[in-house]
């Protein structure tokens, strides 16, 4: 199986968890403010929707949720190692830090990580959509 076949290529390249081409974000800044929770309806190439019920992206806040922990240690570790000796609000200004200018990472992350556990990749799903597409408009 090749890179692009593989579950990790859609979570880290926000892409389509199902022909893994089309954006599942609408804006590349991913640290824009009002913009990097912006998301496409559906997959511009095979159609799939992304939000298959309403509802569906708040179980993706719990594996933000595990995100924001792994985060939270490895800040905590990373100050540990640089300077054991820092009093203990250092090391939670750092991790609130951290947290915050990481938040769209843990969200994006979340929701791609969330929407990869009920879909596979599927190579012909944009042929597919395609055809469906062509019988509709003859
Ligand atoms: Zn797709």
């Amino acid at each position: 199986m090749g890179w692009k076949e593989n579950r990790l290529y859609s979570i880290l390249k926000g892409r389509c968890p199902v022909c893994h081409e089309g954006k599942v974000f609408t804006y590349n800044q991913v640290f824009h403010p009002g913009k990097f929770d912006k998301m496409e309806e559906r997959c511009s190439e095979c159609g799939h929707k992304y939000e298959i019920e309403t509802g569906f992206f708040y179980g993706a806040m719990y594996v933000a949720y595990a995100l924001t922990v792994a985060l939270s240690v490895a800040t905590f570790i990373l100050t540990y190692l640089i300077y054991p000796p820092t009093p203990y609000w250092v090391y939670i200004i750092n991790i609130l830090v951290v947290l915050i200018v990481m938040a769209p990472i843990t969200f994006r992350g979340g929701r791609m990580v969330w929407i990869n556990l009920f879909h596979s990749y599927d190579p012909k799903a944009i042929e597919r959509h395609q055809q469906e597409q062509e019988k509709q408009s003859s």
